[in-house]
């Protein structure tokens, strides 16, 4: 694989970056990543992705857009209502950026499904809204030894975290219960527009191999009062899902 005369001139900005060139836009030319959900988080998160060049994006989500939605589900737009968010917000991205690869896959992720859909990528961004969907990802990611970048938002807060199997904590260490459930929770856009960010970052770096990631970090902001705080994280030695990762 090479880079063509137009990746060179799109994607120009970010190779100018120390320790990324040709060499590092080529890797993430060649990386594939998998956005589970297309929401608030992931419409967001699928953009980057694709405005940076990533060689294969696949979105996977179930469901449709609603009106409620398009405050931070950004690339659902008025004409997409009723429609499937995967397919959708694919539609947009193939249109933004016609030379990379994309799927959108509209399937509920389940242990009967998962392995399936995240073999054989280099990275997972958990854009979820749930925690029992989040934690069958977190153990398949263990068991495929696959990076997954964990984001959640409430509000105007969230948190975000780098799960790489067999150097961290998985996502069932530092959550050894897994916390109720709430449906529709208080959210403001810019909050998953600005953790998806952050998500975005922490995948480049780990496709090319640059900067310090969020392994064995927990990045918490609350935009109430603009403060962020870092805690370190560790393995729970008798995790149930990542002990012998
Ligand atoms: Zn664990």
């Amino acid at each position: 694989m090479k880079l063509s005369m137009s990746d060179l001139e799109r994607y120009n900005r970010q190779m100018l970056m120390p320790n990324w060139g040709e060499e590092g836009q080529l890797k993430l030319k060649s990386a594939k990543i998998v956005v589970a959900g297309a929401g608030g988080l992931g419409c967001p998160v699928s953009l980057y992705l694709a405005a940076a060049g990533i060689g294969r994006l696949t979105v996977i989500d179930r469901e449709k857009y609603e009106l409620s939605n398009l405050n931070r589900q950004v690339l659902g737009w008025p004409k997409d209502l009723g429609k499937s968010k995967a397919e959708s917000s694919v539609e947009k991205l193939r249109a933004f950026n016609p030379n990379i690869d994309l799927n959108a896959l509209v399937v509920n992720l389940t242990e009967n499904n998962v392995h399936d859909l995240i073999h054989g990528s280099n990275v997972v961004i958990d854009a979820l809204d749930n925690w029992k969907t989040r934690f069958i990802l977190n153990e398949a990611c263990v068991k495929e030894k696959i990076p997954l970048i964990h984001a959640g938002i409430y509000g105007l807060s969230g948190q975000i975290t780098t799960i790489y199997p067999g150097k961290g904590p998985c996502l069932r260490c530092i959550i050894p219960e897994t916390p109720p459930e709430v449906k529709r929770f208080p959210v403001l856009g810019a909050t998953p527009g600005f953790f998806a960010m952050l998500q975005v970052m922490e995948a480049m770096k780990l496709i090319i191999g640059i900067g310090e990631s969020l392994i064995g970090r927990l990045l918490l902001f609350n935009g109430e009062d603009m403060n962020f705080n870092s805690i370190e994280i560790n393995r729970n030695p008798n995790c149930t899902v990542c002990k012998d990762a």
